[in-house]
């Protein structure tokens, strides 16, 4: 049995790691000249599912080099705060924290690093998907460079853009909110912590603010400085260090921010973080001060998307995975666990039937029945979420907020 995956972000990563450890041949195609080659974004709030999926795929050491170089655990407590950071709401928190249901904060880049080790070999660079064709029982692949791949399997992982679904799925389409955001980074230091509230830290926490805008906040912290963990779980694993920050990310509807969608995804990190500022200037002075004193040079842009639900395939050698079935918006947090989360039960699903060819199919379209059910489930949350912010501001020019 070989499978071929395109794309190696988080889902794609995780299925190659899984198939790895139950001795099938996997290979990874990823489009970006290399690892680093472009930034990774911040921040992933790991949830249940995601833990179990990531302790599912990886060897022991490099699950607890993931636990160990994340926050500590923490439970979910839904707490939102309003433009000068005063509690609008808070559930009770569940005490002490049940480590079996908590969530972890991973910094996205470090994962990914994870998720790479002992995949020499497998994953190769450069390789942007074109187009496949089946032949007889085998899938063809055609990269860009003109390289040729064959394989039993391919799985589309190749994000909320995804060329396999566009070959697989040629109605399958993508929502645009109508939200954009922008994300910024603090890197904490002895001195902003002395100003910094206790409120910001704990948890994802929107603070939402006037005129339909929400600042989500949310603290990368690691429990153990990355050189630290590395010694003590995987000394091989190759790993950047990593500072602690606070990200934060202002969405709002895209007219607010007073350009064309061209000016705004060309824009330079600082317009970005000037603008943030600008649109948060009646806020608090706290939160003025958050975002003057982060990183102007990391600021990035983001419009808000997400698959529409409901794409349908028949069942066959090639699937998706991931973003590539169904993007979640990120308001949740949850699209990176449910790419995790069919990566295990992927990989689970063609173990079981790596030498019974005949079962194949079956084993495939039992993983995509039970990805379609959560996957879907998720977006329409996810959507709902956004819809939440618009209708915000729509009762506010309604004169209704
Ligand atoms: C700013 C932001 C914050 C988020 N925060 C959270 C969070 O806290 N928790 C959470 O669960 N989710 C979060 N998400 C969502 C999460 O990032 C995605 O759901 C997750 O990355 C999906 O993983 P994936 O492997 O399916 O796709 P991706 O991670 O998008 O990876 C796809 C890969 O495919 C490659 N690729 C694309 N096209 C081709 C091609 N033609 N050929 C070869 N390779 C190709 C890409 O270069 C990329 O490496 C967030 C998303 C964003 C944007």
């Amino acid at each position: 049995m070989h499978v071929l995956v395109v794309g190696a972000g988080v889902g794609g990563l995780c299925l190659a790691q899984g198939l790895r450890k139950r001795g099938i041949g996997v290979v990874v195609l990823e489009r970006d000249s290399a690892p680093d080659a472009r930034a990774q974004g911040l921040r992933l709030k790991i949830d249940v599912h995601g833990r179990a999926a990531l302790a599912d795929c990886l060897d022991d050491d490099h699950y607890q080099l993931v636990t160990a170089t994340a926050n500590e655990p923490y439970q979910s407590r839904g707490v939102t705060l309003d433009e000068n950071l005063n509690v609008l709401h808070s559930s009770v928190p569940a005490q002490p924290v049940d480590e079996a249901t908590a969530s972890i904060v991973v910094n996205r880049h470090t994962l990914r690093q994870i998720l790479m080790s002992e995949l020499t070999g497998h994953v190769f660079f450069g390789k942007e998907f074109e187009r496949y064709e089946l032949v007889d029982d085998r899938v063809v692949v055609y990269c860009r460079d003109g390289s040729i791949w064959v394989a039993d399997v391919l799985v589309g992982a190749d994000g909320i853009n995804s060329a396999v679904r566009g070959q697989l799925v040629p109605d399958a389409d993508v929502i645009d909110t109508g939200l954009w955001s922008i994300y910024g980074q603090l890197m904490l230091d002895e001195q902003n912590r002395k100003w910094l509230p206790e409120n910001v830290f704990g948890g994802s926490r929107p603070v939402l603010g006037p005129q339909g805008r929400t600042l989500a906040l949310g603290s990368f912290q690691p429990q153990m400085p990355i050189d630290q963990a590395i010694a003590q779980f995987a000394s091989r694993a190759e790993i950047s260090p990593v500072a602690p920050y606070l990200k934060w990310n202002l969405i709002a509807p895209a007219e607010q921010f007073g350009v064309s969608a061209d000016e705004f995804f060309s824009s330079s990190p600082e317009w970005l973080h000037a603008k943030a500022g600008e649109m948060t200037a009646q806020w608090s002075p706290v939160v003025r001060r958050m975002l003057a004193e982060s990183l102007s040079a990391v600021t990035f842009p983001l419009a808000i998307r997400a698959s529409r639900p409901g794409a349908f395939w028949s069942t066959g050698r090639v699937t998706l995975l991931g973003d590539s079935a169904h993007a979640t918006t990120p308001v949740g947090g949850v699209g990176a666990n449910i790419a995790l989360r069919d990566a295990a039960a992927l990989a689970h699903n063609i173990a079981e039937v790596a030498d019974f060819p005949d079962l194949l199919q079956q084993a495939i379209a039992q993983y995509e029945a039970a990805m379609r059910e959560y996957g879907y489930q998720a977006v329409r949350n996810s959507l709902a979420g956004a819809e939440r912010i618009l209708r915000s501001k729509r009762l506010l020019d309604a004169g209704q907020g």
